[in-house]
């Protein structure tokens, strides 16, 4: 059985905890590797490192610091298909969908090699006589990220892209489900030239993850998972004096108004509602077509569209997606339907069966389809992240408005209209942090930042663009005053070039 060691201080680093979590395939529900958890102690010595390395990593200049960014990301780009096919075979995703992985973490890599210009600070000339006032943005020192099953190379590098870059080093505890990507990328960033321990990778459960929230060397603390651990490790490192941005469930709505494109709808929520098995943050479980005709003919369309998807392995470059990552999960995923069948919603579309020829063993579940879906349901208010599409029927654009925002979730919503003024409006009333307007999936790009509200997502700060590079650095301000006479005339003589 292969292990899966930890990465600490450049090298590989075998624990000796005697603890494991099981890596399988999702494809043939398989155990195909076994990942180390981290004692404490090994931890600690992690995090030793990257304070010792942090030292000299903060005084490398940032247009350095921006080059090994620069050669990390020609060496993921070089390293594009053994990655995808590595994160393919731990998550399931179909191998488009994990180059789309790396891609979009690429992106975030792509903004911080622009980290000089970034981080130039503020400057005041003569805020008082004689005084100037600038402020710069220094880096905190250790830095974490926590990070979900769902996207193993995107979000940890939408954290370290940016903590690195801007002169901090870091400790990443990925999700012991998929954790083989993410030593990749730390081997990938030696190779790009970081110093060791600048970048180290820690497995483990929730003992690893308390570990990081109380160590006293941990500045901050990034969070991506589900809502009920985020809303703890915002509170746990927070109370131990951390900054922590803590990113966590979702449940994004898609209003379709009368006047929208169907055609385009229908493509855009098979996609975004079944691809990846539903196991995005920013996926669109709920449609919220406005008025009956609207319902109804969406439904009639939907349902054929669901007809012509295919589930397969995820090396089938002809599927739409693969196997859901656990077989826990798929039981969750069917245990929600069934929940929906008994609260009353109408199952149009029952993907329990699904049984792939060859593959009996892996985790697949076929595509759902519910209509009557009602507010007080619990399969409406709670996050099932599985290929199953609830349509919530509403009667006006004030209801369908209402939906998302009152929902315990805020992270994403889209609207499909053709009409400007609605979509102006929806989009500045909506209580929801990213909003689509004829984009199923509004994920914001690099530059801009990535953030849900309400139960979405806890602290202050987003992820990546310019917040990121707030999230991970302090600001200095400096008032300085050189008052006359306190030096010799002779230091005032500019120097000629001879
Ligand atoms: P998860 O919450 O189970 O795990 C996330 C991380 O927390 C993992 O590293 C895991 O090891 C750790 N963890 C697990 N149990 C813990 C505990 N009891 N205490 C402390 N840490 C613990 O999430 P997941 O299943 O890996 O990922 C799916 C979830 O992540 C979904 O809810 C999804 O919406 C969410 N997500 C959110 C975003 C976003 O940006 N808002 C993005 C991607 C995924």
């Amino acid at each position: 059985m292969r292990d899966i060691a930890h990465f600490v201080n450049g090298q590989a680093f075998n624990g000796a905890s005697g603890r494991y979590g099981d890596v399988f395939n999702p494809n043939t529900g398989e155990v195909q590797a076994r990942v180390q958890f981290a004692t404490d102690g090994e931890i600690d010595a992690a995090v030793q490192a990257a304070a010792k390395a942090q030292v000299g990593w903060g005084a490398v200049n940032p247009q350095r610091r921006a080059r090994v960014m620069f050669e990390f990301k020609r060496l993921i780009e070089r390293d594009m298909n053994s990655l995808a096919e590595i994160l393919s075979s731990e998550h399931g995703k179909v191998i488009a969908d994990s180059k789309g992985d790396i891609q979009r973490g690429l992106e975030v890599i792509e903004f911080a090699c622009g980290i000089p210009h970034i981080l130039k600070g503020e400057y005041t000339e003569g805020a008082g006589p004689g005084i100037d006032v600038y402020s710069m943005r220094q880096p905190l020192g250790v830095c974490a990220g926590i990070t979900p099953f769902n996207f193993p190379a995107m979000i940890p590098m939408w954290m370290f892209g940016i903590a690195i870059a801007v002169g901090n080093t870091f400790i990443l505890k990925p999700s012991e489900k998929d954790p083989t990507v993410p030593v990749k990328l730390a081997e990938l960033m030696m190779e790009a030239g970081a110093p060791e321990g600048v970048l180290n990778v820690i497995h483990g459960d929730k003992s690893a993850v308390d570990a990081i929230l109380t160590h006293p060397l941990i500045r901050a603390v990034s969070f991506v998972g589900s809502s009920d651990i985020a809303h703890y490790v915002y509170q746990t490192g927070t109370a131990h004096g951390k900054r922590v941005q803590a990113m966590g469930g979702a449940k994004n709505h898609g209003i379709v108004l009368p006047d929208a494109d169907l055609d385009q709808v229908v493509k855009d929520l098979s996609g975004a509602a079944f691809g990846s098995a539903g196991e995005r943050c920013m996926a669109l479980p709920v449609v919220v077509p406005v008025g009956k005709k609207t319902a109804d003919e969406l439904r009639e369309r939907l349902v054929a569209e669901i007809d012509t998807l295919k589930v397969g392995v995820s090396t089938d470059t002809a599927a739409h997606y693969g196997p859901v990552v656990s077989a826990q999960h798929r039981a969750k995923i069917a245990d929600y339907i069934q929940i929906g069948v008994d609260e009353g919603a109408e199952l149009v579309v029952d993907g329990r069966d699904f049984h792939l020829q060859g593959f009996e063993k892996g985790f697949f579940i076929g595509p759902s389809l519910f209509d009557g879906v009602k507010k007080g349901m619990k399969t409406y208010q709670e996050e099932i992240f599985g290929p199953v599409l609830q349509m919530a029927r509403a009667e006006s654009f004030e209801e369908a408005i209402a939906l998302p925002s009152e929902h315990q979730y805020g992270n994403g919503v889209a609207i499909f209209t053709r009409n400007g003024r609605a979509a102006r409006e929806f989009a500045a009333r909506v209580n929801v942090g990213m909003v689509g307007i004829n984009v199923p999936i509004p994920v914001p790009v690099a530059y801009h930042t990535f953030g849900g509200w309400k139960r979405s997502a806890f602290g202050d700060t987003n992820q990546h663009g310019v917040e990121g590079v707030k999230f991970y650095t302090k600001v200095k301000t400096v008032t300085a005053r050189w008052p006359e006479g306190d030096v010799e005339d002779s230091a005032f003589v500019i120097p000629t070039m001879k």
